[in-house]
């Protein structure tokens, strides 16, 4: 087994620092790696939950303030509705009484007229006053003229009247007005003789145009409705107005089916039965007349602001976290480089090292790695009491070797006799060295001179057993002498130099002695 791997890591305490230093920096850029994705993601996740948290809160905050709104609303219309028609159901009681009291044939139609003129000019919502006798017959009216055929024993309310003896005001369905064309609503009450039987309607028409005029002040959206019915569903009056919906039914909608008879008053996120808008609605029964109101905002009024600031701050939001993502790849990258660069600066480190310490041709440690290695081990020795050897090799005859075939022969021959030195070698201490020319030399740490005895010998039969050729030898064939100085430098003082120059003298000798073997000294002089 090769002692000395060529290129392998030296044994040596500043070169193990370095190496061990190059993991340590390693983690620590991965961990700065880690560090900048976690920090990256958690920036991201907090600008989204707090924008996340905002925006739940704005949608729930615009349904809150626009629950408000047509609560507000709501209480306003139903209280509008309440006063003009009380309005209109206090006169026409009073009227009525005196009708009554004076008798529907004995009434001075001329005085009565006035009188309805005068109350008519100071109530805004008043069409007309009207007063019907048991046939249906105009008697006396507000209106200066009466239109022919002066008979409204057709309508619904004088049927109702006639045939229903309670004294209640009764407000009806929206009618074409027969005197004016207009569009009203008539709050009618019956009118009875002494005995008690019928005696004819008494009238009081509000203009539809009245609320319409009164829902058309309230700023809501396009989309927002704002409704008067009867309690039956029947509507009275909307916003936007519509001909063709007065009169229509909500009979069959969810606020007159579920709502209402749970509560009188409420809110209610519906679709809309009149044009199938879904609208936040405040619904109201009022209390004094079958009468009820709806205002509604739309969804789609609600949401909007709430949807165009999600967009704005979702647009924001992203730009922001693309730029983050951007800027963070960017650092990313750059942590990469600077990882894969130290990566690199370190490798170019460690083969600088190598190089410096190797001998190129051989690929053994050279001499200053020999050197620094004979050093620290004759300290390691002394501390430990333990042996240390070394082995001085030289070829035989070289310079004949070179002569006869060449140098570039003799650098071949020199590279299979350092492989022969390397296989040679068994422990992982023992450090194979070219130490100059077509000299090696050999460190054997912990081994005695027995010990270096028996590897020299190994050397020497290895190179032998290479059986190259050398024309110009004794032999025929390369061979190498070698110089064994074996020491204990705790018990004798002993030094580097002292050291080769034993093994030298003992090379010496073994050249002396005729070659092809060695010399050894127990303990350098
Ligand atoms: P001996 O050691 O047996 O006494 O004889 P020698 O001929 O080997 O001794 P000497 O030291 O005089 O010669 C050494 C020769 O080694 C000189 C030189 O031609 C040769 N040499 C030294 N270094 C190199 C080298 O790197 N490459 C080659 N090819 N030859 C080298
Ligand atoms: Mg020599
Ligand atoms: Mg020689």
């Amino acid at each position: 087994m090769n002692a000395q791997i060529p290129g392998q890591k030296p044994p040596e305490i500043k070169a193990q620092e370095t190496a061990d230093a190059a993991p340590i920096k390693a983690v620590s850029a991965v961990a700065a790696l880690r560090l900048t994705v976690a920090f990256m993601l958690t920036v991201i996740l907090a600008f989204l939950s707090v924008e996340g948290w905002r925006t739940w809160r704005d949608y729930h905050s615009a349904f809150n303030s626009a629950r408000n709104s047509v609560t507000n609303l709501a209480r306003a219309t139903a209280q509008h509705a309440e006063d003009a028609i009380r309005q209109v159901d206090v006169l026409t009681a009073a009227l009525g009484e005196r009708v009554e009291g004076d008798g529907l044939r004995n009434i001075d139609v001329n005085r009565i007229h006035k009188l309805l003129v005068q109350q008519s000019r100071l109530m805004p919502q008043l069409h007309g006053l009207f007063i019907y006798g048991p046939d249906g017959q105009w008697i006396v009216t507000d209106k200066e003229v009466i239109p022919e055929p002066a008979n409204n024993a057709d309508r619904d309310y004088f049927q109702y009247h006639r045939t229903h003896t309670d004294r209640n005001v009764r407000i009806g369905k929206v009618v074409k007005s027969k005197s004016t064309d207009d569009l009203i609503i008539p709050i009618s009450r019956r009118l009875n003789n002494p005995d008690g039987s019928f005696a004819g309607v008494l009238l009081g028409t509000i203009k539809v145009s009245y609320f319409v005029d009164y829902y058309g002040d309230f700023k809501i959206d396009d989309r927002g409705a704002l409704v008067l019915a009867l309690r039956d569903g029947t509507i009275l009056v909307r916003r936007p107005f519509i001909k063709s919906v007065i009169g229509q039914s909500l009979a069959s909608s969810e606020i007159f089916t579920r709502y209402l008879p749970v509560s009188s008053d409420g809110i209610a996120e519906v679709k809309a039965v009149v044009d199938g808008t879904e609208r936040l609605y405040g619904y109201r029964a009022l209390t004094t007349y079958p009468l009820v109101v709806e205002t509604g905002l739309s969804r789609e009024s609600i949401i909007a602001p709430w949807r165009w600031d999600l967009y704005k701050t979702g647009f924001v939001l992203s730009s922001v976290i693309c730029a983050f993502t951007a800027f963070g790849l960017i650092v990313l990258n750059q942590l990469r480089q600077r990882m894969a660069i130290e990566r690199e600066l370190r490798l170019a480190h460690q083969t600088m090292r190598d190089m410096a310490l190797t001998d190129s041709l051989t690929g053994l440690a050279n001499r200053r790695r020999l050197d620094t290695a004979l050093a620290d081990e004759i300290r390691l020795a002394k501390r430990q009491n333990s042996s240390l050897s070394l082995i001085m090799i030289d070829v035989d005859y070289f310079k004949r070797y070179n002569d006869t075939y060449g140098h570039a022969a003799g650098d071949e021959c020199l590279s299979m006799v350092a492989s022969a030195i390397s296989q040679a070698l068994k422990r992982p201490g023992d450090l194979a060295v070219r130490y100059g020319g077509e000299e090696f030399s050999v460190l054997l740490p912990n081994t005695d001179l027995h010990g270096a005895q028996l590897v020299a010998q190994q050397i020497i039969e290895t190179i032998r057993a290479l059986a190259i050729e050398h024309a110009n030898h004794p032999l025929g064939h390369v061979t190498a002498s070698a110089g064994i100085a074996a020491s204990r430098p705790a018990e004798h003082e002993v030094s580097a130099a002292m050291l080769i120059n034993a093994a030298d003298k003992m090379l010496y000798a073994a050249k002396q002695q005729g070659r092809d073997r060695y010399c050894s000294a127990a303990q350098p002089a």
